[in-house]
């Protein structure tokens, strides 16, 4: 090669690796802030850390117990705490015992659209449905049930599937002064993504605090919920964002 050549190839590396190092600067200077202080305005909203969903439970998210101390730790934080509960008929809907022919994770449409069938789980007042033995916020203030009209499922802890019916969240939330609200729980690509979604939708500034929450994944969901989130305006940050109280 000639050194002209050289030089010019020297030059272009140069350039590049600049604009590798400005790319992972944008990047950190995309994300949220390191620090965030949690006001009276503000809500760590707890979705759906019961029994059924941890080890041991008729719909175990992978590692959902791991969420447990993480949201302890956060919650300490948070002047204003609601806690979710998936809380469903016998013979549910979403229940794929409730079909004849289907299987868990198999697809149906319903009359608001498509629905995941998943194993019995969160029947109302059985051990499985009560909300995760450790978890221990004595100060949270509201638990939302959801999912309990039998014919309709329940995601979000804003509207149910039937994209429509209210659970009264917002109207709380509202009425309470609340405009920020965290979302921590189970699962990250379910009821998770849908309450941030719809926070957005009902005007609250959300983030979810990714390493307080655990994924089912079916093909590929979790990053899908994600990415839908992030174009949504929801932010993504670790529990280590949060200022705790001294
Ligand atoms: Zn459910």
């Amino acid at each position: 090669m000639e050194l002209a050549n050289r030089r010019t190839l020297i030059k272009a590396m140069g350039v590049a690796w600049g604009m590798a190092l400005s790319g992972t600067l944008a990047r950190a200077l995309a994300k949220a802030p390191a620090t965030l202080k949690p006001d009276a305005q503000s809500a760590l909203i707890v979705v759906d850390v019961q029994n059924c969903f941890i080890t041991g439970g008729t719909l175990a998210v992978k590692g959902g117990e791991e969420v447990v101390p993480v949201i302890n730790h956060i919650a300490g934080a948070f002047q204003n705490v609601v806690m979710t509960q998936d809380w469903h008929t016998p013979g549910h809907v979403s229940f794929a015992s409730s079909h004849a022919g289907k299987k868990p994770f198999d697809m149906i449409q319903l009359p608001y659209g498509q629905q995941v069938l998943w194993p019995d789980h969160c029947v109302q007042g059985t051990a499985d449905a009560e909300l995760a033995h450790d978890l221990k916020i004595p100060q949270a203030e509201l638990v939302i049930r959801k999912g309990y009209h039998k014919d309709v499922d329940s995601y979000s802890a804003f509207t149910e599937a039937d994209g429509k019916t209210s659970t009264g969240l917002s109207g709380y939330l509202r009425e309470r002064g609340i405009k920020t609200i965290y979302i921590a729980g189970l699962a990250t690509d379910f009821c998770v993504a849908w309450t941030a979604l719809d926070g957005r939708k009902a005007g609250f500034r959300v983030f979810v605090v990714e390493d307080a929450c655990r994924g089912i994944d079916l093909n590929g969901s979790v990053a899908k919920a994600w990415a839908g989130m992030e174009k949504a305006g929801v932010k993504r940050i670790q529990s280590s964002d949060i200022e705790l109280a001294a």
